[in-house]
């Protein structure tokens, strides 16, 4: 059996979102690909159990980061949700926030639940970090997020075993 998923991903211009994308569905990393605008997606097939297979639908919201109404049709069928910065830049950690604000306002699961949402700390690679461990769970919990995680698209750190976490709870919906 086959189940699909939808899952957006948002966040700031620059954290990492398309290159997560395109990483996660591909394996592969590049510094130079074309900037796309508008809405894409690309999608992921995972080996869930003997019997299930999972289909994600990785939905880049590439270009409409400024908050525009188009965010509510990008949400719309939404299983689950990956809000994204960059642990080097402080404001796009608390962009975080107005995202995932404006996601819980517009959208949920069919049974009026919010739609799960990760929280991925990228870049984490880098040396100069805005953020502490302690602010992140601290805003985490907050923000009622699913869970929390410092990755790094870039040295493929914790970008498939977060991933799954996603994935298991949306398994347990519907
Ligand atoms: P988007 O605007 O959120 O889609 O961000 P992009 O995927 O376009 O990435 C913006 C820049 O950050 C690009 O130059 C990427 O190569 C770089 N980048 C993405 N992920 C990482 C990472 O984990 N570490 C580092 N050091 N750079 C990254
Ligand atoms: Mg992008």
């Amino acid at each position: 059996m086959e189940r699909i998923f939808k899952v957006v991903v948002i966040g700031d211009k620059l954290v990492g979102k398309t290159s997560f994308i395109q990483h996660y569905s591909r394996n592969v990393f590049t510094d130079d690909y074309r900037m796309t605008i508008g809405v894409n997606f690309a999608s992921k097939v995972l080996s869930w159990s003997e019997k299930e297979t999972v289909r994600l639908h990785l939905w880049d919201i590439a270009g409409q980061e400024n908050l525009t109404n188009m965010t509510n049709m990008y949400y719309r069928g939404a299983s689950g949700c990956v809000v994204m910065f960059d642990v080097t830049s402080r404001r796009s950690f608390e962009n975080a926030a107005i995202w995932k604000h404006d996601m819980d306002s517009k959208a949920m699961l069919p049974n009026d639940q919010p739609i799960p949402c990760l929280l991925l700390a990228n870049k984490c690679d880098l040396p100069q970090h805005a953020i502490t461990q302690c602010d992140m769970k601290q805003f985490s919990d907050e923000h009622a997020f699913l869970a929390w995680q410092k990755v790094s698209v870039k040295k493929n750190k914790n970008i498939f075993e977060s991933m799954r976490i996603l994935v298991q709870n949306m398994m347990t919906w519907e």
